[in-house]
């Protein structure tokens, strides 16, 4: 039988009736001859109100017991899913990451996965029944313990599924039609993209686009799957909402494709550091293993032996980056005058893989921010995108003035 994989997100299996509608839609795909391999997200909200549970006991938790708690919202959804279709009369049967078992490394929080073994599922299938129901973002480490795979992380699930068994296509219904040039919520004028490349869905996720995760783009870009991303509120459709695809499978090349954001970062500038050969690697070491994800960095000219570093990362892990340089500082490691915070800072990013031939996209970029008014705090580039770090207040305003700069609301 030919495999597909179906993955709802939080919205589309929200409460019973959405369950409900989602298993629908499942149905029709068992009534054209598939067995189906369904992916469920915990229900909206439901995650965030595990991860404040964790934050509220624990402020520094450990990360084990952390994904013990926040994997629970989506072995609800899938026994739920799984009940829902057999009263439909659908075989189906729910699996928790461990029953797989989806193998996952250590790195508890944003686990990778390892493999996934098809023998149990497979077996299942050949003795008749026809959906799968797994629950999203959960794995079991080599340790035997439960792993999480990062927020977002069912997409993640879903694709990797869809690799391991061959599937047709991986559907990723969400609450939105598609991929967009930009985030529909934040801005009108955002356009619904046909077709965008992996390179470019790459870049727009891991700048904070979170219609997919990151690391589902990347297995789907290695192991070819075939991704749809499409709205479980609309009539289904063969051609319904955005393909991933590679980029020669795209006549559209505007030198922008999209724009994406991350509201919540922070700044961190150590003034005055010691400068020698080195220190980058005396202040980024121990912030790594702190498990601080660190994103831009930029170091001033030094002055008289001494120079400023700033860095920026995820506004929930400030208070471990500056634990972990304070605690470098005082082992002597490192020296600096004054360690300055800013918690209220956003990343605005423009992305295309037309920029490789299209010069000047830098300037047009600074150039509509500076129209608006926006000062720009840090910058870094790479082949086809540019992030600017501004003030949080800002971001709407400039996501919608990029969009316009690039005239995004137009096909090319
Ligand atoms: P799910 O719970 O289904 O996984 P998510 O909330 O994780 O859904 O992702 C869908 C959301 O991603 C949309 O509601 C939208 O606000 C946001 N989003 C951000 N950027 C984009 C984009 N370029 N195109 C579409 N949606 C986007
Ligand atoms: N429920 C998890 C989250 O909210 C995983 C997911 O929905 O993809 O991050
Ligand atoms: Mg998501």
């Amino acid at each position: 039988m030919p495999t597909l994989v179906m993955k709802f997100g939080g919205t589309s299996v929200a409460n019973i009736d959405r369950i409900a509608r989602a298993a629908k839609r499942v149905g029709l795909e068992v009534a054209k001859g598939y067995d189906v391999i369904v992916i469920v997200s915990a229900m909206s909200g439901k995650t965030n109100e595990l991860v404040g549970w964790v934050d509220e006991t624990s402020p520094l938790y450990d990360a084990r017991e952390y994904d013990a708690v926040v994997s629970s919202g989506e072995n609800v959804t899938a026994g739920l899913m799984a009940l829902r279709l057999q009263e439909m009369d659908i075989p189906a049967r729910s699996w928790q990451g461990w029953q797989v078992p989806l193998k996952t490394n250590s790195a508890h929080g944003a686990a990778r996965i390892e493999e996934i073994p098809t023998e149990n599922i497979n077996r299942k299938f050949a003795e008749g029944m026809k959906v799968a129901v797994v629950a999203g973002f959960q794995g079991i480490s080599p340790e035997g313990r439960i792993t999480t795979l990062g927020r977002g992380g069912s997409d993640t699930t879903a694709v990797a599924f869809a690799a391991a068994f061959g599937a047709e296509r991986c559907d990723i219904y969400t609450d939105v039609d598609g991929v967009y040039t930009t985030d529909p919520r934040i801005c009108d004028k955002a356009r619904k993209l046909d077709k965008i490349a992996f390179e470019e869905m790459l870049e727009l996720a891991s700048l904070g686009a979170k219609v997919l995760q990151t690391r589902s783009v990347e297995l789907a870009m290695r192991y070819k799957v075939r991704l749809r991303v499409l709205s479980s509120f609309e009539e289904p459709s063969d051609t319904a909402g955005t393909l991933v695809c590679d980029e020669e499978d795209i006549m559209e090349s505007n030198a922008v494709a999209g724009v994406a954001y991350s509201r919540e970062e922070a700044k961190v500038t150590l003034l005055a550091v010691a400068d020698r050969p080195g220190i980058a690697a005396a202040i980024f070491g121990p912030l790594a293993e702190a498990g601080v994800n660190v994103d831009m960095i930029v170091q001033n000219i030094a002055e008289d032996g001494r120079t400023d570093m700033t860095f920026s990362c995820p506004v929930n892990e400030w208070i471990r980056a500056e634990k972990a340089v304070k605690e470098a500082a005082a082992s002597g490691a490192i020296s600096f005058q004054d360690l300055v915070v800013d918690h209220d800072v956003a990343k605005v990013s423009v992305v295309g893989i037309g920029m490789r031939s299209h010069a000047g996209v830098a300037a047009q970029m600074f150039r509509a921010l500076a129209t608006e008014g926006i000062n720009i705090k840090v910058i870094t580039t790479s082949e086809i995108k540019i992030s600017v770090l501004i003030d949080r207040k800002y971001m709407e305003l400039a996501v919608q003035a990029l969009h316009d700069a690039f005239d995004l609301d137009k096909a090319a």
